[in-house]
């Protein structure tokens, strides 16, 4: 070769490297795409009682991109306007979500969040009636585009004890949608999905009877001293079949498995173990993440949420649940490196909303903090209508921050500011309300900096939302009677306040840059980010790519290319 060829060859080598780099490619989309939430799993739950996972949890957060900030930014913090947010990566403005149930002003009564009457319930335990699916839900999800988009269409599975959570982190088709009924005593699914009992499931639940745990004790799982806080902290309201203090058993009022039994296990983390082990069956069963695209598996754990509204988020039981979560993710994770391969599959781990802590603790300290009860702000709302608008019959339906009139009392406030003015006067001095606006006057709020008003924009979709909308002040929440808000628990949630909120935001495996953030994101970034490492486009989410958290490209030299 003479000196001029050489030269050549190693300029054109020079350029072949630069060209690698300059074509820089990102990571291979994840086989699998996992999204666990966790019912009612506040933000600070790592920073409190993370020091004692050692398992799953304890992977993610040291092994992913924690987001230390990550809020909903809006008022109706429950689970299934979080689970709707969490899936389509929008807020309930655009997803329809407003609530876990809102007054349906067509049927005039109020309406679960998947309800829907034309669907029916496919058991795997005893038959059931009624119909849920994800009808309400007017986006579609992450995992509906995953379906939609992708040359080879994903498979789509998602478990939970609840109906509403399952259905929302699937969408509108699915290839198994679980979740458990008190009343069949087992898992169920609906024709949504399948006309027939999916047969995994099928075999999964016959081997594995919910009747199994009973009888069965939930004792502590930690060493004794290891508990921070009280065992029987003031205020805790456990279920009438336990008391404030371990250890729990799994019984109801019988010596077979009742009603309260089946209450009695979904509260427990037994219920999450299932879970886990069911979302391990499944990845066999259908080879999730295994074959030539991109699978979707969602699991929504319950445990918390139940044993967090008895108890309270300073409860030696949430932080055993969150003990034993550690361990049920860290089988599920382990399992996944084995199948689908580490590093293979990307995990979103999130909350649907906080928690607020058990009143009668704030006011230990001095702080004003209560229970708003529906029936108290209906009464002051039908006074101040009769004051306001003369006498007559005002029926006002409650649904936690929303109050639902009929249509010509809400012509009447349109046409008197000065009626309106009053109503909301009267409102706003009712003990432990913060806030009270008429839904057609929100925007106008919002835009002159409300904060509250921003929140419960948010939330606000139209026909579904109330017409009044009344917050409560930091540390109190709604309770009810009627099952229009969550009973007279220990705790709730539901509010725009930091502990309702905050959740956190853990993205994992392919594609992400491990690290701490602080920016302040919602976990309506979560389905944008996950679209993007799919290479999928989301029609109308109202959340962004979380960038930072995005493993560097990687040069196509270097990948072999
Ligand atoms: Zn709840």
């Amino acid at each position: 070769m003479t000196a001029f060829a050489a030269r050549r060859v190693a300029a054109a080598l020079v350029l072949t490297l630069a060209a690698g780099a300059v074509h820089a490619a990102p990571a291979p989309p994840p086989k699998l795409v996992v999204v666990i939430v966790v019912d009612q799993m506040r933000g600070d739950y790592i920073e409190r009682y993370g020091f004692q996972w050692t398992a799953g949890l304890r992977r993610l957060v040291d092994g992913g991109a924690w987001f230390r900030r990550a809020a909903y930014p809006y008022l109706t913090t429950v689970t299934c306007v979080g689970h709707a947010t969490i899936s389509t990566g929008a807020f309930p403005r655009t997803h329809g979500i407003v609530g876990n149930s809102w007054f349906d002003r067509e049927l005039g009564r109020s309406v679960g969040c998947s309800w829907d009457p034309r669907l029916t319930t496919i058991s795997y335990a005893a038959p059931v009636s009624g119909g849920e699916g994800p009808s309400s839900i007017r986006s579609a999800t992450l995992a509906d585009e995953l379906r939609a988009q992708l040359p080879v269409p994903a498979r789509v599975v998602t478990m939970s004890i609840k109906e509403r959570t399952a259905i929302a982190l699937a969408g509108h088709r699915a290839d198994a949608v679980t979740w458990f009924n008190g009343a069949a005593g087992g898992f169920v699914t609906s024709s949504a999905y399948t006309s027939a009992p999916v047969p995994f499931v099928a075999a999964f639940a016959k081997a594995n009877p919910v009747t199994a745990d009973f009888g069965r004790a939930w004792t502590r799982t930690l060493p004794a001293d290891r508990y921070l806080f009280a065992d029987a902290g003031t205020g805790e309201k456990p279920a009438s079949y336990w008391s404030a203090e371990f250890p729990h058993t799994m019984k109801g009022k019988s010596d077979r498995p009742d009603a309260p039994y089946y209450e009695a296990w979904e509260s427990s983390p037994f219920s999450d173990d299932y879970l886990g082990r069911l979302a391990i069956a499944s990845v066999d069963a259908l080879k999730l993440g295994q074959g030539k695209g991109t699978d979707f598996l969602g699991i929504s754990f319950s445990a918390l949420d139940l044993v967090g509204h008895d108890f309270g988020p300073t409860s030696h039981e949430v932080q055993d649940t969150l003990a034993r979560l550690d361990r049920t993710i860290g089988a599920l994770l382990d399992h996944l490196d084995r199948t689908v391969g580490a590093g293979d599959y990307v995990v979103a781990f999130t909350g649907d909303h906080g928690a607020a802590p058990i009143p009668e603790q704030v006011a230990a300290l001095g702080i004003d903090a209560g229970r708003l009860d529906v029936d108290v702000v209906r009464q002051a709302a039908q006074r101040a209508l009769e004051a306001a608008l003369g006498p007559g019959s005002y029926v006002v339906r409650v649904q936690y921050s929303d109050l639902i009139l009929d249509p010509d009392v809400v012509e009447k406030l349109r046409r008197d500011p000065r009626a309106l003015d009053g109503v909301l006067r009267v409102l706003r001095a009712v003990p432990g309300v913060a806030a009270a606006f008429f839904a057609e006057q929100l925007d106008s709020h919002a835009a002159a900096g409300d904060r509250d008003a921003r929140a419960a924009l948010l939330s606000y979709y139209p026909g579904r939302s109330g017409d009044l909308i009344v917050v409560p002040r930091p540390y109190w929440f709604y309770v009810s009677a009627d099952g229009t808000s969550q009973p007279g628990s220990a705790t709730s949630h539901g509010t725009m306040y930091g502990y309702d909120q905050k959740v956190p935001i853990v993205l994992f495996g392919r594609g992400i840059k491990p690290g701490e953030y602080v920016r302040a994101v919602t976990p309506a970034d979560i389905a944008p980010t996950l679209a993007h490492l799919c290479g999928v486009t989301l029609a109308h989410a109202d959340g962004e790519v979380l960038s930072e958290a995005l493993a560097p490209a990687v040069p196509a030299v270097q990948r072999g290319r």
